[in-house]
């Protein structure tokens, strides 16, 4: 190898005739900017030579060297017997502490040049790679030097000599973090892919393959981005013909619409309501954005949907995780007392946690936790003052919140039960321009047909019929269902031959949730106090019965602007949770407003609380196309119920929506990723189909 790299000649393509040529060994190492504007041309000028003119345009007409076609054959790379060094990689700095210089393809060959992608990447909030000391735990890191289960899978000639896929799987995944406003084409790779020898040419076909199986998956090229099938079939789209209906225009039905589309497919969406978005719908409220539905998103680095928000050039606001809290009574909760209850409140869960590994039946999480609680006043003997009990509401109304159903009904086994995967790390953020635009954005190119009420579903044939409420019939060749969970539980579609057992059985057993929210605006920021540093406060409860109640206000007022763009423009949001949401499918909208502001004034009792200006309370309990807010586990039921969900069936009918996603349930970010999931089955499917077919 030492030879190799010290004798061999680069190559490289000529821009104008994309003839392979070899790179002059005087001129020292190639580099990307070279390759980039490399023609035949440029080795005269190199060289100097006063040639005239028309022979300088003519040398391009010179043959390639007869090695290059030799080198294009998948034997020549696997007969290799050494394993290139991959020079000036921008994933270099990036896993140094993974490969010491010069380990086959590694990509710390010893000149490499830190050019800031570590700062580049910290901005952009994409951590790729995975550190022993750090990312225990955040989802979409990779490990730099190891393939992955599913990689061997894919690609088993790589599992004895994993360098040689781990340097171009780790090139592509860095080249992505740094840039995601662009499709990352075969043509950007090679680039970037600075290595001796015919090694160079002969090597394309694999990152080839690397490149289409990563932008499959989903974990680049993703997001709003466009891509035509010639992207990725220059010759002919294999998948001209293949015709897949998807059920729903919410962030996972766009989501594996998008990809399809990407793809090459044909994709048609059918969407029940006159607008797309579901779960997600923003209002403007004076001059403010505010999200109906989803808003916040929990946890930016490596999120697809931060990548997305990036996209579309929007930004959003980061929310503390600790905010201050406020009694009925106006008093803030002193740091001290504060830190106790969050001491107390976590010790509970923790215990929930201890008492879960020596038992395998179930009982719901607020049984479990009040048992523990009095379990330990009991043993304790402590004296829990009734602040203390006024604060363990609040945070069980949190919890309420989180699991949009009141403890009662969730499992103490496993309510937590995706905490056991890697999850999204770092600022949890609020969308200040929502999360509609993106979904339009991801909307953009796709035929979407609204107003188109799916009812039942036939795939006992090999195209499957998809009706509509009003007679309409669509035919196709796959379906993805992407409905929300509560209207799987009440069989508003009906399917020929009708769902497995097994799936109906997860379906009944897995929780849809309901929270609402209740959105203010006013002609002054009476709680500017509280809000500045984290841009939310909580709200104690004075007693369990309101806990679920306005638990916490989220200040959605413009930062940054002029005084006279905030007046009339201060807006809170807040949430319904628990029984709080039960009780307000039976109030008026008037009625929740009275009381919201009612406990604003106990809150605030030094503050004149004017009228609000504008008011929303959401309904998502009684929209006929949602009927909750999102999934939870549910007493006996288990993180496996979710898996369930996300099973084809006979690969026709797919499923998607973030209460199919068990890693990441109940989100934007999870029904996004759900449907990215199930393009990359459909892709898959389709494409062992017609290998059956050419065989
Ligand atoms: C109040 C509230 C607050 C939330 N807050 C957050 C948050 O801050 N952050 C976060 O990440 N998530 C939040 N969520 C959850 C998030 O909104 C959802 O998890 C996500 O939007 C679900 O996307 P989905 O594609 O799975 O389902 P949906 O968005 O519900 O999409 C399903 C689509 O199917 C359509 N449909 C239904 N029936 C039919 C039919 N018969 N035929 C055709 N189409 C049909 C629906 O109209 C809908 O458009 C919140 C949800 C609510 C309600
Ligand atoms: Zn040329």
């Amino acid at each position: 190898m030492f030879m190799a790299e010290r004798i061999l000649p680069y190559w490289v393509k000529c821009c104008d005739c994309g003839k392979w040529r070899q790179y002059p060994l005087t001129e020292g190492d190639l580099t990307t900017d070279i390759v980039e504007s490399w023609t035949c041309r440029s080795y005269r000028k190199l060289k100097k030579k006063s040639e005239d003119d028309k022979v300088e345009n003519n040398l391009c007409i010179s043959d390639e060297d007869e090695r290059v076609q030799h080198c294009y054959s998948g034997y020549w790379y696997e007969g290799l017997g050494y394993t290139p060094l991959l020079k000036f990689s921008p994933t270099a700095s990036l896993v140094a502490s993974y490969f010491l210089d010069g380990v086959g393809l590694s990509p710390t060959d010893s000149n490499w040049e830190d050019n800031n992608v570590k700062e580049k990447l910290e901005q952009a909030e994409a951590r790729p790679f995975f550190h022993p000391d750090s990312d225990d735990g955040i989802a979409f890191c990779f490990r730099p030097d190891v393939m992955e289960d599913e990689e061997l899978i894919q690609f088993p000639e790589f599992g004895k000599i994993q360098n040689r896929y781990l340097a171009l799987r780790n090139l592509i995944l860095t080249l992505w973090a740094l840039n995601y406003k662009q499709i990352l084409t075969l043509d950007r790779c090679v680039n970037h892919l600075i290595i001796r020898g015919l090694a160079r040419i002969a090597i394309i076909p694999q990152l080839e393959r690397i490149l289409k199986y990563l932008t499959v998956k989903g974990f680049i090229n993703y997001g709003i981005l466009q891509s035509t099938p010639y992207v990725w079939f220059p010759v002919c789209n294999p998948f001209m013909n293949s015709h897949v209906i998807v059920v729903g225009a919410g962030a996972s039905g766009l989501g594996t619409a998008k990809q399809l589309h990407n793809f090459g497919m044909k994709v048609t969406v059918l969407e029940a309501r006159g607008r797309i978005g579901g779960r997600v719908c923003d209002q403007t409220i004076g001059k403010v954005t505010v999200g109906k539905g989803a808003q916040i998103m929990n946890g930016c680095i490596n999120n697809p949907m931060a990548v997305i928000v990036k996209q579309c050039g929007l930004v959003m606001k980061c929310i503390g995780d600790k905010c201050d809290l406020v009694e009925e009574n106006g008093k803030v909760v002193d740091m001290e007392a504060d830190e106790r209850g969050d001491f107390h409140f976590n010790a509970l869960l923790d215990a929930v946690a201890e008492w879960r590994k020596q038992t395998e039946t179930d009982c719901s999480l607020g049984d479990k936790l009040l048992e523990i609680h009095k379990m330990f006043l009991d043993q304790t003997a402590t004296d829990f003052t009734e602040s203390s009990e006024r604060l363990l509401n609040f945070h069980l109304g949190n919890l309420e919140y989180a699991c949009a159903t009141t403890l009662d009904h969730v499992s103490a086994l496993s309510w937590d039960q995706n905490e056991s995967f890697p999850q999204f790390h770092g600022n949890h953020t609020i969308l200040t321009h929502g999360y509609e635009t993106i979904l339009q954005r991801l909307a953009e190119g796709l035929d979407i047909h609204l107003e188109c009420e799916v009812t039942s579903i036939d795939y006992s044939a090999k195209t499957i019929s998809v009706s509509t409420k009003d007679g309409r019939i669509f035919t196709g060749d796959k379906v993805v269902v992407t409905v929300p969970l509560a209207l799987l539980k009440s069989e508003v579609i009906s399917f020929n031959p009708p769902l497995p057992k097994k799936k109906t059985d997860a379906i009944k057993r897995l929780g849809a949730g309901l929270i609402e929210k209740v959105i203010l605006s006013f002609s002054v920021c009476f709680w500017r106090k509280y809000s500045e540093k984290t841009g939310t406060f909580g709200h104690i409860p004075n007693m369990k019965e309101n806990r679920g109640f306005c638990g916490i206000f989220y200040d959605l007022s413009p930062k940054n602007t002029s005084d006279k763009e905030k007046k009339n423009n201060y807006v809170l949001m807040t949430v319904l949770a628990g029984n709080a949401a039960v009780e307000a499918q039976k109030m008026q909208d008037k009625e929740i407003v009275e009381r919201c502001l009612k406990l604003l004034k106990s809150m605030f009792p030094k503050e004149r609380i004017p009228d609000p200006l504008e008011s929303i309370v959401t309904r998502w309990g009684k929209e006929p196309f949602s009927k909750m807010a999102y999934s939870y586990v549910a007493k006996d039921g288990n993180g496996e119920d979710y898996t369930t969900l996300s099973e084809d069936v006979e690969k026709k009918v797919y499923f998607a929506g973030e209460a199919t996603n068990r890693q990441f349930p109940q989100t934007v970010t999870g029904a996004y990723l759900s449907g990215v999931r199930e393009a990359y089955k459909v892709h898959t499917d389709f494409e062992e189909e017609n290998e059956d077919v050419e065989s």
